[in-house]
Parts: structure tokens; sequence; C-alpha cells
């Protein structure tokens, strides 16, 4: 069977454009909001939503990102991704201190939860924002920690035998969300 999109061009430009005119309202106006977004493709969103946001409120909104995988690709080249051995932190490329600031952390996929934990733990250890916010294009659910996102393009329930292919035009030449059975 093949995948099922989700998502075309067109329903993720409206989803950012809601969530940032939800951020907006969150924080009444972007004072002291920095972005930041997980690599690869969440980072890309968090540019995305930093230049509009910049646009809509006639701020510049800081963005920067954090590199987070699911394993760990330092090692053997031809070992695959074991999610048991959890996210790993390989870099951070933050802005500006972040203390005093709200922190809208993005990425494209919601699934256990444990990058997000990551990326809280990376960023608290930099600095200490007053508080942090989490987008997500989609969240596919199936939580292994508390953890919750403030923003979502799309709530996508899912079976864990389904995998959510996320292409963003930077990377992948278009905008599309599909689903597909693994
Ligand atoms: P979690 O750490 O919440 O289990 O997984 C989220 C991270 O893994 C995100 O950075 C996301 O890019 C990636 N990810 C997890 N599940 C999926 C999925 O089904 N599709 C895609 N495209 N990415 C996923
Ligand atoms: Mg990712």
């Amino acid at each position: 069977s093949g995948a099922v999109t989700v998502m075309d061009a067109g329903a993720v430009n409206r989803a950012l454009a809601r969530i940032c005119y939800e951020i907006i309202e969150r924080n009444e106006g972007l004072g002291n909001l920095v972005v930041v977004g997980i690599r690869t493709r969440g980072a890309h969103l968090a540019q995305r939503i930093a230049a509009r946001l910049s646009e809509i409120e006639g701020t510049r909104v800081p963005c920067g990102e954090l590199d987070i995988t699911l394993y760990r690709d330092d090692l053997d080249p031809n070992e695959q991704p074991t999610p048991a051995k959890g996210p790993v932190v390989h870099g951070t490329n933050l802005p500006e201190s972040l203390a005093g600031s709200t922190v809208v952390l993005v990425d494209d996929v919601l699934f256990t939860g444990r990058t997000t934990r990551a990326a809280l733990d990376a960023i608290m250890d930099d600095s200490r924002p007053d508080r942090i916010l989490l987008a997500v294009l989609v969240d596919r659910g199936h939580r292994e920690l508390p953890i919750r996102a403030d923003f979502v393009g799309k709530n996508l329930p899912t079976s864990l035998d389904e995998a959510v292919d996320v292409n963003v035009s930077e990377v992948d030449g278009e905008d599309l969300v599909s689903i597909r059975k693994v």
C-alpha cells in the first residue's frame, strides 16, 4: 500500500500561519521571543515561523537550532538508528543568551517526547529562559513522557506500524506530509 497525503503544501502553509498567530496571541506580542528549531526539518520550520513572525509584527525574531538525533551516528556508519539508545544532542546554535526570553521550540513530528525532553535539557544547560513553548507540525501520539505541544499543525492519530513522512521544500523540494505502513 502506498503513502497517503495528510497535508499538502497549502495545508502546511496554513498550519504554520495559524501557529504564528497563536504564538502572537499567547505572548501578547513578540517581546523577548526566540524561536529554536530541531534539526533538520524542525529547524527549517522554525526559520519560516521566525520570518513570518518578524513580518507580521515588524520586529526581528531571532532563530536558533539544536541538533538532536535518535541515535549515535558518530560511531559505526553502518549502524542502524536505535531509538532505545535515546536522543543524542550533537550541537546547539542558539542566537544569544536565552535568559529572560520566551523560547518557542519547533519540531516536525512529536512522537514519544524524548527528543523534546533532550531539547529542553540542552536549552536549560545553556541558560535560563522565562518560559519554553512547543510547536510541532504533526503530533502523531504515543507519548512516553508527560510532554505536550502548545501549538500543533495537525493531530495525526497513528499506529506504531505507520510512519509519517514530512517533506519540507528547503530539503525535499516540496512541502508534503504523508503517512504509510512500514
Ligand atoms: P520523539 O523523540 O518524540 O519520539 O520523536 C520526535 C523526533 O523524531 C522528531 O525530531 C522527529 O523528526 C522524529 N520522528 C519521530 N517519529 C517520526 C515520524 O513518524 N516521522 C518523522 N518524519 N519524524 C519522526
Ligand atoms: Mg527530527
